[in-house]
């Protein structure tokens, strides 16, 4: 089984507890204005290509036989500059889980683990579920997912998780269908499956200034999650910056001036995050 990866990021320490290696899956059905990981939301390759620094040479412009450079229309082997690369590498899940659990002991001695992140892993749900299986009950694996797949895909990847950190990020479905560009219908189904799968889980929200941190949504998930754990992330301020890169624009500017002070005696159960 084959699956499209964007990155492997090592000794990571924000996508579960522990030092681990995230994997980062590459497509993701939502278009969160905010999106930091612009170039993990298309689920094919592409050209990702830094400007700065570029001598206009025209080199990688030129026609080439290389295999590799055919998807994304450039040559990816002859910028003096390394400026053009290929986002997006296929793996077969034997070969990707044999590469992950080389860390085994290291993740065992440090209280880490994998985690499977994106874009959105269950959008290729049948590699997520061949990949886990080859993981489980080696190596502590979580998933962070935005919840928005269909609620088979949804239980036969959770079921094979050791943890699952789980989006809530509008709870109005207009304003979550404005933000995001789809209903949240589906993804609060699949949040009450996770409260009641006995999978351990966290809830989490981005704290999008104006948007998603307003009193009034806040207020809502609390009353949604009740007593369930959840962490409220910042705003990652760096988001736009990659945008070019992959030939996207970061359209709706995020007005940092309307951030809300946070009122975190709402929640039963909640952490934020510095
Ligand atoms: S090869 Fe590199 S330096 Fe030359 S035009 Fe392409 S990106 Fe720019
Ligand atoms: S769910 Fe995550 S990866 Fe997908 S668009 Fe939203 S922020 Fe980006």
């Amino acid at each position: 089984m084959r699956g499209l990866v964007f990155d492997i990021k090592e000794f990571s320490v924000r996508d579960g507890d522990g030092i681990r290696t995230t994997v980062f899956f590459k497509g993701c059905p939502l278009r969160c204005i905010w999106c930091h990981n612009p170039e993990g939301l298309s689920p094919v390759q592409e050209l990702y290509e830094c400007d700065a620094g570029c001598l206009q040479c025209g080199l990688c412009r030129r026609p080439c036989d290389h295999e590799d450079c055919q998807a994304v229309g450039r040559c990816l082997h002859v910028c003096p500059k390394n400026l053009v690369r290929c986002v997006g590498r296929y793996y077969e899940s034997e070969v990707l889980a044999k590469t992950l659990l080389r860390k085994k002991m290291f993740f065992e001695s440090m209280g880490g683990g994998i985690t499977l992140s994106g874009g959105e892993p269950l959008l290729q749900a049948d590699f997520c579920v061949d990949l886990l299986k080859r993981l489980s009950g080696k190596v502590h694996v979580a998933l962070e997912t935005s919840g928005y797949a269909a609620e088979e895909d949804f239980l036969r990847v959770i079921r094979l998780c050791d943890f699952v950190m789980m989006d809530l990020k509008l709870m109005d479905d207009e304003a979550h269908r404005t933000y995001t560009g789809v209903s949240n219908a589906r993804i609060l189904h699949n949040a009450r499956l996770l409260m009641e799968s006995g999978v351990p889980h966290l809830f989490r929200t981005p704290l999008i200034p104006g948007i998603t941190d307003t009193d009034e949504n806040l207020r809502a998930i609390a009353d949604f999650v009740g007593a369930e754990p959840i962490e409220l992330l910042p705003y990652n301020e760096l988001a736009p910056a990659k945008y070019p890169s992959v030939h996207r624009t970061f359209t709706h500017k995020i007005d940092t001036t309307m951030k809300n002070a946070v009122d975190l005696s709402i929640f039963q159960n909640a952490v934020l995050r510095a």
